[in-house]
């Protein structure tokens, strides 16, 4: 991984500066005012600086926390490292580094693992899926499908 590598101005020159500012300054953005706090669509979320997938909208749960919380990334698509203070885990995204939030152990509701991965709405960018394919018409039968 870290298949994308870009310069400082190269980034600023693709992303906003909010962008910037989170994913390659590791910013955070204020709590409750994230895009994706309460957001519960069925699809995938991308890195919104290289645009790699790294959660599925089925591990995103409401922690209440007020940020985006998913309890599991896609395999292999994001990095963890101890901050410097050694206090909180750090998540990246594994294939250009940007900074995308902290991971966190949960005890709350149930979950499927016991950890909060906390991103900050501006460092993902969600992908609905494709709309399910449109029944063909039945016209054979008297069974109704349209
Ligand atoms: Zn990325």
């Amino acid at each position: 991984m870290g298949s994308v590598e870009k310069s400082e101005d190269e980034w600023r020159a693709i992303l906003s500066p909010e962008q910037f500012h989170i994913l390659r300054q590791k910013g955070t953005e204020l709590k409750g005012t994230g895009h994706y706090d309460k957001f519960y669509e069925e699809g995938v979320y991308n890195c919104a600086g290289c645009g790699t997938p790294l959660y599925k909208s089925a591990t995103k749960f409401d922690s209440g926390c007020g940020w985006p919380a998913f309890f599991e990334g896609l395999p292999g698509a994001i990095n963890r490292s101890p901050d410097p203070d050694g206090r909180r885990t750090e998540i990246t995204c594994a294939a250009c580094g940007g900074h995308l939030g902290h991971v966190f152990k949960w005890d709350g509701k149930p979950v499927p693992t016991d950890e909060r991965h906390c991103v900050n709405s501006v460092s993902i960018k969600f992908v609905p899926s494709p709309a399910p394919a449109v029944a063909p018409k039945c016209g054979s039968c008297s069974c109704g499908r349209r």
